[in-house]
């Protein structure tokens, strides 16, 4: 008896053993890591990799009556297994064991459910946001320590314009009152997960762990830190979100589940870019292959969401980030190039569980039609809806460069602006469109308009008074310049005084140059007005055709009407307001925004050449 139980014993221990073993990052993986009872949608789909055992025919026990094993998937790689679970509403936050056995040996993990926050409070995005764009990388560097890393690829090195300089999670948090008052309702980081890249590493888009944030950014617990920093500055958090590809370095392409993983057969073939073709009625096969199914660059492996075991990978792993951290929003990248069916599944899942998020997705296209092809219930693109509620509007964008580039004609000019609200019935909410100037891949406005900090002034007035979700790139309050070009290194300059013994700190007014100081108060003065003025954020629009290079527009609701002429002539000009007595009615003074100035009469208002004037009527 006494000897069964010593064989029990040590029997018991070695199986601690292998329980010990397992899990740990490069013996064993499951992803997720854990998941959570109570969530409305019941599936649960586990990733399991083992580093040396073929696991894939091992008999599996799931050890608790109320999560069901429904199937276990098998790929090609013979040390995978995919888990396909029921999580039945009666289930608890807790452990339970997961059984692997081959009849002789035997692996036990024991597998998490966690409790769900009361109410996951995603908060999602709306015209009363004002979202300010942050490269992590090249914000703050809050601490030093973790600016390379021991055992990942990359270290920093800020003499290199590609390279790593060490801005990170700390140095944002620092920061968090800069962007507060400045008047940001929201910030959109630039992907924080583990790039873990030989080289060209900083930007984010190459992910190689979709369940860790980079430790050089400082990790997932000072991610949860921030989105509470955030919360409680009641700023909301976009987090960048890359379904479309992932890095060349991610255990997912390096040990292959299968060759369908990714499309072209995981080897590279470049995509053509081109969105049109999802919609060409004259399209060739071989080029709508070409547009979604390759690759977005050499370094960048092209996943085929057509994969049910992807499809879900890359969804739960979506559901997991809002859960683990209640944040508030998406910005999804390179929207056009995943399967439209995916980003279908994506939202419709994402609001199943928090039906207050926010979505919009990068549209980088050349037409209006096609930006608004992707969204939610356009009325015109009928067999998937997307659930996607906004778009990143660079075809407004564009039109407005185009506004400072060249003189109005019958079109081109100002009147490309006037155009493009004018295809809002495209939409089914135009409001919740994310207007820009300029972002992390293209020129800063203040080179696109040529150094002149008239337009400049003015692209910013019609930014933050326009319709949409305003999107303000980090160090355009600062009037950002750079060499002319798109020149990625350059455009993602380091925001001065984040980094020690900076010359020049731009967090504060002091340490700003009287320039910046100038860019800084026109971009408060104007946010800080449209805070507190609702026409601007959820007003009505009127716009009149542009005549002579001006083109005028009003933001009005019950209680204000506000006034936007904008003067995109080289010359001097005075508008007669006559032609707007339709919505200017009785009013016959104003207070010019943001400095306050009062006009006793505005039958006839004079502009210098590229300026805009901001009228409160009263
Ligand atoms: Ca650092």
């Amino acid at each position: 008896m006494r000897q069964t139980i010593q064989f029990l014993a040590i029997f018991l221990i070695a199986l601690f053993c292998t329980i010990q073993t397992f899990g740990q990052k490069g013996t064993t993986r499951i992803e997720p890591p854990f998941w959570w009872a109570g969530m409305e949608n019941s599936n649960l789909e586990l990733l399991i990799c083992d580093a040396s055992k073929p696991i894939s025919g091992w008999k599996v026990t799931i050890k608790n009556e109320n999560v069901i094993l429904k199937k276990a998937h098998k790929v090609d790689n013979p040390r995978y297994l995919f888990l396909e679970l029921e999580i039945k509403a009666g289930a608890k936050a807790g452990e339970f064991p997961i059984e692997l056995t081959d009849g002789k040996e035997t692996i036990i993990h024991s597998y998490q459910l966690l409790k769900r926050k009361k109410s996951p409070k995603t908060r999602g995005l709306s015209s009363n946001d004002a979202i300010y764009l942050l490269y992590p990388d090249r914000f703050s560097n809050g601490n030093p320590k973790n600016d390379s890393v021991q055992g990942m690829r990359e270290g920093a090195d800020r003499t290199n314009k590609g390279g790593r300089h060490g801005g990170d999670i700390e140095g944002i948090i620092k920061h968090l009152d800069y962007v507060e008052e400045m008047g940001f309702s929201a910030i959109w980081f630039n992907p924080f997960l583990e790039n873990d890249m030989e080289s060209y590493s900083y930007h984010g888009y190459a992910i190689t762990d979709h369940y860790n944030v980079d430790a050089r950014f400082g990790g997932n617990k000072m991610y949860l830190k921030l989105v509470e920093e955030c919360h409680k500055r009641g700023i909301k958090v976009v987090k960048d979100m890359v379904y479309n590809h992932c890095g060349i370095e991610h255990d997912l392409y390096r040990d292959l589940p299968a060759v369908n993983f990714f499309n072209n057969d995981a080897k590279f073939v470049r995509t053509n870019y081109r969105e049109s073709v999802l919609v060409d009625p004259y399209a060739s096969k071989s080029d709508l292959k070409a547009s979604v199914d390759a690759w977005f660059d050499t370094t960048m492996p092209d996943f085929n969401q057509k994969n049910d075991r992807v499809k879900a990978f890359l969804i739960q792993n979506s559901i997991w980030w809002i859960e683990y951290t209640g944040l508030d929003a998406f910005r999804i990248d390179t929207y056009f190039y995943s399967d439209l069916e995916f980003s279908a599944a994506l939202g419709k899942r994402i609001y199943q569980e928090y039906p207050n998020f926010g979505m919009f997705g990068e549209t980088w296209v050349k037409a209006h039609t096609m930006q608004a092809y992707f969204t939610q219930n356009n009325g015109f693109r009928n067999e998937v809806n997307t659930s996607l509620q906004g778009i990143t509007d660079f075809m407004l964008s564009d039109a407005l460069k185009k506004a400072y580039k060249e003189k109005m004609g019958f079109t081109g000019g100002i009147v490309d602006v006037y155009y493009a609200l004018a295809q809002d019935f495209l939409y089914e909410n135009p409001y919740q469109n994310v207007v820009f100037l300029d972002n992390h891949d293209i020129a800063r406005i203040y080179v696109e308009m040529g150094r002149n900090e008239q337009k400049f002034k003015s692209t910013l007035a019609f930014l933050f008074t326009t319709r949409g979700i305003p999107c303000l790139y980090y160090g355009t309050e600062l009037m950002m310049d750079h060499e002319d070009g798109e020149d990625h290194g350059l455009i993602r300059a380091d925001f001065p005084g984040g980094w020690k013994g900076d010359k020049n700190n731009a967090f504060t007014k002091k340490g700003r140059t009287k320039t910046q100081n100038l860019a800084y108060d026109y971009v408060t003065g104007l946010l800080k007005y449209r805070n507190k003025t609702a026409a601007l954020r959820t007003g009505k629009l009127m716009q009149f055709v542009p005549q002579d290079g001006v083109y005028v527009y009003f933001r009005y609701d019950d209680e204000k009407t506000v006034m936007v002429i904008m003067n995109t002539d080289d010359n001097r000009v005075i508008t007669n307001t006559e032609r707007f007595s339709e919505i200017t009615g009785d009013f016959s003074k104003a207070t010019v925004i943001p400095s306050g100035k009062k006009l006793s009469n505005i039958k006839n208002i004079s502009l210098a050449p590229f300026e805009t004037m901001i009228l409160e009527l009263n």
